[in-house]
């Protein structure tokens, strides 16, 4: 474990740091991940901790309950419709952005806190508060962590 990585892309040593917060986003759902580590050169090229930690960290976010909220219904192929998920009715488009925050662990000695933002609805009918499609983390989370690592600069593994 000791053993020195050295650049890809000059060769210099690298050394592992916490490199702070990076953020990135796809569609209505944005991620920032906080004390983001990543090996770094003397010239300053970022590369993963290891091989498999963006994967890693993409299956920790899709692994959530989503706060804790229910999802609505996506109805429609073309023309989206999205329902209750406790009444049916249908939901409007003024969803008021909420962080769900959560620590996850991606190797045993990288402890990160993620926060994601997304869209909450509230029923108009029955009040209920729920995401308008369990797609709305799900299917934005890769799109979203990969404009988070070229922002950063981190070269995928490889
Ligand atoms: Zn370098
Ligand atoms: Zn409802």
């Amino acid at each position: 474990m000791a053993e020195t990585t050295h650049c890809k892309q000059c060769s210099e040593p690298m050394h592992r740091q916490v490199i702070g917060t990076l953020s990135g986003e796809d569609g209505a759902l944005k991620i920032a991940v906080a004390n983001f580590p990543a090996l770094v050169c003397g010239r300053g090229h970022r590369q993963f901790i290891t091989g498999d930690f963006p994967i890693k960290l993409l299956q920790q976010v899709m692994k959530g309950d989503n706060g804790g909220l229910p999802a609505g219904k996506k109805q429609g192929m073309l023309f989206k419709k999205y329902q209750c998920s406790g009444c049916g009715a249908a939901l409007g488009s003024d969803g008021a952005p909420r962080a769900i925050g959560r620590d996850v662990s991606v190797a045993e000695d990288a402890e990160l806190h993620v926060e994601m933002t997304v869209p909450v609805y509230t029923c108009t009918s029955c009040g209920r508060e729920q995401l308008r499609s369990s797609d709305d983390i799900a299917g934005h989370a890769p799109a979203a962590l990969a404009h988070l690592f070229q922002a950063a600069n981190l070269k995928p593994p490889g």
